[in-house]
């Protein structure tokens, strides 16, 4: 799970606190970090989500606390690998990531049985923000 960076070091993909109009922190963010310069870039596969929930909180928003790998799959997958073994490897991110695609769609048949439309939908978005690409 390396990227390279502009400065040519290598990037490090790690679970960040990001903080927005200096009143909300988010969480594990994935974040690739470079170990050798400041920059640090938001992992592809979040970085939609990221921008829809800033744009939600807006420029003014009351002071809270967002946990990211809750709001977002990646990020919980993510927090998964790195809870289980450092560093990342595309093995067990991948195969974490199959696990909790199953685990959503056992939820998704029972959802369905029981008729909650709003749980189905829930459960639907999950799945999607899982299966968008996630290796730039
Ligand atoms: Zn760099």
């Amino acid at each position: 799970m390396l990227k390279r960076c502009t400065c040519g070091h290598a990037m490090k993909l790690i679970l960040r606190t990001v903080i927005h109009a200096r009143k909300v922190s988010i969480t594990n963010v994935p974040v690739y970090s470079c170990e050798q310069c400041p920059r640090n870039e938001v992992f592809p596969g979040v970085k939609e989500d990221l921008g829809r929930l800033v744009g939600r909180l807006g420029s003014d928003p009351k002071p809270q606390h967002i946990p990211f790998d809750e709001v977002h799959e990646w990020a919980g997958v993510l927090r998964e690998a790195l809870a289980r073994k450092k560093p990342l490897q595309a093995v067990s991110v991948a195969s974490i990531a199959e696990e909790r695609t199953n685990e959503l769609l056992d939820l998704m048949l029972i959802a369905s049985s029981v008729g909650d439309e709003a749980w189905m939908a829930e459960l639907k978005s999950r799945l999607s923000q899982l299966s968008a690409q996630y290796i730039s």
